[in-house]
């Protein structure tokens, strides 16, 4: 077995992220058009990737693997313990800058897996609360995406108490779906009614963030953005947000 099909497999029995989405309908079909496995890049991508890779601090000791373009819709995402997983054509379409800031948002989801209890801390400081699954109506719970990055601690967190956002696939079972066929929804905990608009506490604090399904994203989303490429700047930001 090839050293990348080996990390997949390795992946696969800490998470069984596969089997999970095997096991959901409309995850299931959501995925069915693609290919998840080992791929390659151009010589002039594969350089100018390890060149990025090797001055991001952030990204010592996480192994880069290179995904067919089609794996999970082309998005980057990561998985166990310690892998970034970049479909190749992600990487051909994306300038340096890019691709540096997605490698660093990547890298956040990575020091969430490592340190579970540091980033938790943070979103509750921040105004975010962990929401028990079986406080969700399995109507809704079967028609969330999987999200590769937050599925496999505490998918589901509140705003301001009440809030949680559901990244919900738009057509329900009806009609032919893909992973990019998904709007979230904010359920209110008192009534497990939805609403299409986040509340005003949320669109005050964030603004309109472009991954607003879980806290995980959202600062993965700002810390990146911030420029944050060190452990250093990390270690020290996390601090900051929860002392
Ligand atoms: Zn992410």
């Amino acid at each position: 077995m090839s050293s990348a099909k080996q990390l997949l497999v390795l992946a696969d029995a800490h998470d069984h992220y596969l089997k999970r989405c095997a096991a959901s309908p409309i995850n299931a079909s959501a995925r069915s058009g693609y290919i998840y496995g080992p791929s390659f890049l151009q010589d002039a991508d594969a350089l100018r990737l390890t060149t990025i890779v090797n001055n991001i601090d952030l990204l010592r000791d996480i192994d880069v693997l290179i995904l067919t373009a089609s794996a999970d819709n082309g998005y980057p995402h990561t998985r166990p313990k310690a892998l970034i997983c970049l479909p190749a054509g992600f990487v051909s379409s994306s300038n340096d800058e890019e691709l540096k800031e997605t490698l660093c948002h990547e890298a956040m989801h990575v020091h969430q897996r490592q340190n579970p209890s540091l980033w938790k801390a943070l979103c509750i400081a921040e105004g975010w609360a962990p929401v028990s699954q079986s406080n969700i109506p399995p109507r809704f719970v079967e028609k969330c995406r999987i999200n590769p990055d937050t599925f496999y601690d505490t998918p589901f967190w509140a705003w301001d108490t009440h809030y949680v956002p559901l990244p919900m696939f738009k057509n329900g079972f009806a009609g032919k779906v893909t992973l990019g066929d998904v709007t979230i929804e904010w359920m209110d905990l008192r009534s497990n009614a939805l609403f299409h608009a986040p509340p005003d506490s949320f669109t005050e604090k964030y603004g309109s963030p472009s991954q607003p399904e879980h806290p995980f994203e959202i600062y993965a989303v700002i810390f990146a953005a911030e420029g944050i490429t060190t452990h250093a700047q990390l270690g020290l930001k996390l601090k900051q947000l929860t002392t």
